[in-house]
């Protein structure tokens, strides 16, 4: 799961970025409001973390931009503990959430799995598809009540093909999920994790899209 972080504090920015890299979130940070709209242009993000005291362009403009565009990801404010009605304002031009400054990580990391879960329309904390059981928070994966061990990086494909079963993503989709600004990434990295889930996972449960990408089917595997 991919998220911008707008904050143009650079301790704060730098703690919250450790912190989601840490959950396993690729992580882009820009610190000012018309870096955060390059940014939304010419990425795709699954959520956004935007500061409202921003330079060059509010947050709050940005997010009025970004929902006349007619963007629908979740949106997370981070403020000042004294402004009220800016977060009043913020929730009322679209934003999701917001969480005051100064504030805990985890916290930050739980609120964004609740704002992905309700994104993708699931009101359950577990995914589970088939005889597979997934759990964001803890990155535990049972496959018929079995723990399974997966890497930080199969986990975070895994994760993307659930999240929306039935979706196809193209290995740059996927490679965008995985990897932030300045991540390299191996040539074949995604065939590798694809290879290893199927090993874990059993050969079915992740199909190939000739030509377009991979995808679990809403079923899971026959
Ligand atoms: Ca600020």
């Amino acid at each position: 799961m991919r998220v911008l972080l707008v904050e143009d504090d650079a301790m704060i920015g730098a703690s919250v970025r450790q912190g989601l890299r840490q959950e396993g979130f690729a992580l882009d940070w820009v610190k000012d409001g018309v870096a955060a709209e390059t940014a939304l242009a010419c990425e795709s993000y699954d959520l956004l973390l935007l500061d409202l005291g921003l330079p060059r362009k509010s947050g709050l403009e940005v997010l009025r931009g970004l929902r006349r565009d007619g963007a629908s990801l979740p949106v997370l404010i981070i403020t000042a503990r004294d402004a009220i009605a800016d977060r009043i304002a913020g929730l009322d031009a679209g934003a999701d959430d917001y969480l005051v400054k100064p504030f805990d990580l985890d916290e930050l990391a739980a609120r964004i799995r609740a704002l992905l879960r309700r994104h993708a329309g699931r009101g359950e904390p577990l995914i589970r598809i088939a005889n597979l059981s997934i759990n964001p928070a803890t990155h535990a994966v049972l496959l018929d009540d079995e723990p399974v061990a997966l890497s930080a990086r199969e986990f975070a494909v895994l994760l993307a093909l659930v999240e929306r079963p039935g979706a196809v993503l193209s290995r740059a989709q996927l490679e965008e999920k995985l990897y932030g600004w300045g991540e390299e990434i191996g040539s074949n990295a995604i065939e590798v994790y694809i290879h290893g889930l199927r090993k874990k996972l059993g050969a079915g449960f992740i199909r190939n899209v000739r030509g377009v990408g991979y995808t679990v089917p809403k079923s899971g595997a026959a």
